[in-house]
């Protein structure tokens, strides 16, 4: 059966966000799969392309519902992969790709373990990932200060994904997220460089 939900997860920071948007427009058959989110909206985001953002009550109609795979609490905010996306993309035929966080990807796996392939893309260090998350600058303190101790967590379930990308370089990161997903749309499974 074919990995159809290929699912890029990293610590908050790692890169992983870039590494989506690399994909998508590498691969114009790849569909993003847009979550649903309490969070506010960032400057730049649309509602429907990055997010469907919700009010907290129509995140829990949802829940209610069954219409939500998979969601977290992360940062105070709900975070969830709608059910119609991935239904449609696996009756169409289609590729989706989703940028979430480690658990929600290992539950979608655990929801569509046949369909679901996992890439983690690693932080070369705690160290690193802070100052990339200063430089990002879209946080304060306190909000970086919870990303590291969530990454800290997030970084002991490396081993449960199918592939770890180290992030140290970003060419090189591309190249071999480029080459996993190339294989994952022939129809390949990927096998894990050491
Ligand atoms: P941000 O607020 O920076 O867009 O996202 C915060 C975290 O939520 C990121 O790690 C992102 O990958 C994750 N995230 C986004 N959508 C979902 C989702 O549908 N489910 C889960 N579990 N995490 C998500």
């Amino acid at each position: 059966m074919p990995k159809q939900l290929i699912v890029i997860s990293a610590p908050s920071g790692a890169g992983k966000t870039t590494v989506a948007r690399h994909l998508l427009q590498r691969f114009p058959q790849l569909r993003f799969s847009v979550s649903a989110t309490t969070r506010p909206k960032r400057p730049g985001e649309v509602d429907g392309r990055d997010y469907f953002f919700w009010s907290r009550e129509q995140f829990e109609q949802a829940i209610a519902r069954g219409e939500l795979v998979e969601y977290e609490e992360i940062f105070g905010h709900l975070y969830g992969t709608l059910r119609s996306q991935v239904e449609q993309a696996l009756s169409t035929g289609e590729f989706l790709l989703f940028d979430i966080d480690v658990k929600g990807a290992l539950a979608l796996r655990r929801a569509y373990p046949e369909q679901t392939f996992l890439i983690y893309v690693a932080p070369p260090s705690i160290e690193e990932l802070e100052r990339r998350l200063r430089q990002r600058g879209t946080e304060s303190e306190e909000q970086i200060r919870r990303r590291l101790e969530r990454a800290a967590m997030e970084l002991q379930f490396q081993d449960h994904f199918d592939v770890v990308i180290r992030n140290e370089q970003l060419e090189q990161t591309l190249a071999r997220a480029e080459q996993i997903v190339a294989q994952l749309l022939r129809g390949e499974v990927p096998t894990p460089v050491p």
